[in-house]
């Protein structure tokens, strides 16, 4: 039996972590000076109540002022959400499991020792989507959507900041990366393995949200919300699964950019690389890159560090020894680390440009 600590989990959770929550829920929240402001979505569906739900980040608790009319933490608003939009009774443990299973936060086996791995099936079968997530020859499938929304975004107008950042417009056309003018938002629409459309995340223009609030989000237009699981996907491996297949090695980024400036550096032809979409690689998406033959993985992600021994690094550290422990006797497992540090702190690999990632590559650590 796993457990999860409550308050270590609800310490680790960002102001960001819960931004996403709130935003993938339905609950349109916009700052305060406080926190956030959003629908109450604690007693209301998405879309039917006023806007009277407060979070309060100092305190890392949240207030209804109308139909709850109490205070409460993010596990007892996962317990009334899972009712409400999954018709599903949750109890704190439910909730609090569900977070950290949500944002890859390991738990402790009672005996005290760390647990061994997430199971990606509990996380599944408690996903919002479980009705439209089918298993079809062992894989899922995710629900496709609508594809013509794609139509309705603008692919004329040249992409200055990505364009500036190396980014090719090639590279761009190929991941159908567009822009919205209604949000102000880069398009990225994300493709299974098989080309469905499954989901749309926007980068917005704004700088001053794009750093309160998380730089990509999954995109809402009228009235869909666009979201995925996103551990149930590798973005860009429709793109790169014939090269990933040939050269049995794949590149695993932490964002859906590095994919584009990798391509846009290394050739549309040779691109072999793909992005978990965040800073932890799900059970799920390292059986993807299995199924297509890989003898190596190599892990890009970005430093999250600023010393070497510091608190980050050894959380890094921990992850991705857990992770080579994990498969190692199915693939090579490699890491980009930067040790060095010759890129910025949190910055991807690929981010100063082609002649820093070779060199970083090339001293990546085989374990
Ligand atoms: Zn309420």
């Amino acid at each position: 039996m796993i457990v999860f600590d409550k308050l270590k989990i609800r310490d680790a959770l960002t102001e960001e972590n819960v931004f996403e929550l709130l935003h993938e829920w339905g609950g349109d929240p916009v700052p305060a000076p406080f926190g956030y402001i959003c629908a109450t979505i604690c007693h209301n569906p998405p879309g039917e109540g006023s806007r009277k739900l407060y979070y309060y980040t100092n305190t890392g608790l949240f207030k209804c002022y109308t139909g709850c009319n109490a205070y409460f933490d993010i596990f007892e608003l996962v317990t009334k959400v899972a009712d409400i939009q999954w018709s599903k009774e949750f109890d704190l443990n439910d909730a609090v499991r569900w977070i950290a299973q949500r944002f890859g936060f390991s738990g402790e086996l009672e005996d005290g020792s760390e647990e061994e791995s997430l199971d990606d099936w509990k996380f599944l079968a408690n996903y919002e989507r479980i009705q439209d997530i089918s298993l079809k020859d062992n894989s899922i499938l995710l629900k496709e959507y609508d594809p013509t929304i794609l139509e309705r975004f603008n692919y004329d107008v040249k992409i200055g900041p990505w364009l500036r950042e190396g980014i090719a417009q090639e590279a761009m056309e190929r991941s159908m990366i567009g822009f919205y003018p209604g949000g102000d938002q880069i398009t990225i629409p994300h493709f299974d393995a098989d080309g469905r459309f499954i989901g749309l995340r926007g980068r917005t223009l704004c700088a001053e949200e794009g750093e309160r609030f998380g730089k990509y989000r999954p995109m809402k237009i009228n009235g869909t919300l666009y979201n995925h699981p996103l551990g149930m996907n590798l973005y860009n491996f429709n793109n790169s699964k014939n090269n990933i297949e040939l050269m049995k090695t794949a590149i695993i980024f932490e964002g859906e950019k590095a994919c584009l400036l990798y391509k846009s550096y290394f050739g549309l032809d040779n691109d072999i690389s793909v992005a978990c979409c965040g800073s932890s690689i799900s059970a799920y998406q390292t059986q993807m890159l299995l199924d297509c033959g890989v003898n190596e993985i190599v892990i890009a992600f970005d430093r999250q560090f600023q010393e070497i021994g510091d608190q980050e690094f050894k959380h890094l550290k921990t992850n991705l020894i857990r992770f080579r422990e994990k498969y190692k006797n199915f693939v090579t497992v490699s890491f980009i680390f930067d040790k060095n540090k010759i890129t910025d702190y949190k910055s991807s690999p690929i981010d100063h440009g082609p002649e820093t990632f070779l060199q970083l590559f090339k001293e990546r650590i085989v374990l």
